[in-house]
């Protein structure tokens, strides 16, 4: 499995771009950024897009991506969620209001978006991939997953604060090569963390000792632009060799 990073800030300010990542050229994590990280002809190429919550870090690339999609013709995607999260984007996205019903342009049998539901905490294929939502703690309706590809995957937080069932989750997927966590703000602004519903380095290892995943690689991912240094020096003042920094515009292979 390829998975190319599009984005991973916390933020869209000046080169930093938001969730987004593209797995096997096909299928994408979060929509955060599209239409400026892909050509025409890779857009061409996404069949699928699993979305992990509403907030417009996360969602914004689907709009111009589905516009330009129409105009080229006859391209469809799957958008796929568990029923809550999709429920959320045609009820206050693709509304008419913020944007075009997609799920019905240019016609109901032929829309360029078609809305697939998955189950939560079951692993459902999506062709090449395999899924499984987890809920998350954030402050909107959030789930994280279990991605794979036969045996091999990964994991993803997407944003989320201090949380229980995923960690949990985490310690029985054995097989993972990785988990990507999001820690948004250094240590000196926990509370802030928490009730914006993100992670601290401090969190996140809090939780790597709780759930005994010591033996797990990390990546730390919607890093807040402004804060990257300061949690850069907490993660290296760690000494913990298990935690890395997801890159924008890097190829991860599992
Ligand atoms: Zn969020
Ligand atoms: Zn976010």
């Amino acid at each position: 499995m390829k998975i190319k990073i599009l984005g991973c800030s916390g933020n869209f300010v000046g080169k930093h771009r938001t969730t987004a990542f593209l797995i096997n050229d096909s299928f994408l994590i979060d929509a955060g950024t599209v239409t400026e990280a892909i050509s025409r002809r890779g857009l061409k190429k996404i069949k699928q897009i699993l979305i992990s919550h509403t907030h417009i870090d996360h969602v914004k690339g689907l709009f111009p991506l589905v516009d330009e999609l129409v105009m080229m013709g006859d391209y469809s995607i799957e958008l796929i969620s568990v029923p809550q999260i999709l429920e959320i984007i045609t009820k206050n996205l693709l509304n008419n209001l913020i944007w075009p019903d997609f799920t019905v342009i240019p016609s109901a049998s032929k829309a360029v978006i078609r809305p697939r539901g998955i189950p939560m905490e079951e692993l459902t294929g999506l062709g090449q991939v395999s899924v499984k939502p987890v809920l998350m703690t954030h402050t909107v309706y959030t789930v994280g997953f279990v991605v794979r590809e036969g045996e091999r995957g990964f994991m993803f937080t997407s944003d989320t604060g201090p949380t229980k069932r995923f960690w949990e989750v985490a310690s029985e997927e054995k097989e993972i090569e990785f988990i990507m966590a999001d820690v948004s703000f250094p240590d000196r602004l926990a509370d802030l963390a928490t009730i914006s519903g993100h992670m601290t380095p401090s969190m996140l290892m809090e939780h790597i000792d709780r759930y005994d995943l010591g033996s797990r690689f990390f990546y730390v991912t919607h890093i807040k632009p402004v804060f990257a240094r300061e949690i850069l020096e907490e993660i290296k003042a760690s000494g913990r060799r298990n935690i890395g920094i997801l890159r924008q515009g890097e190829t991860l292979v599992v």
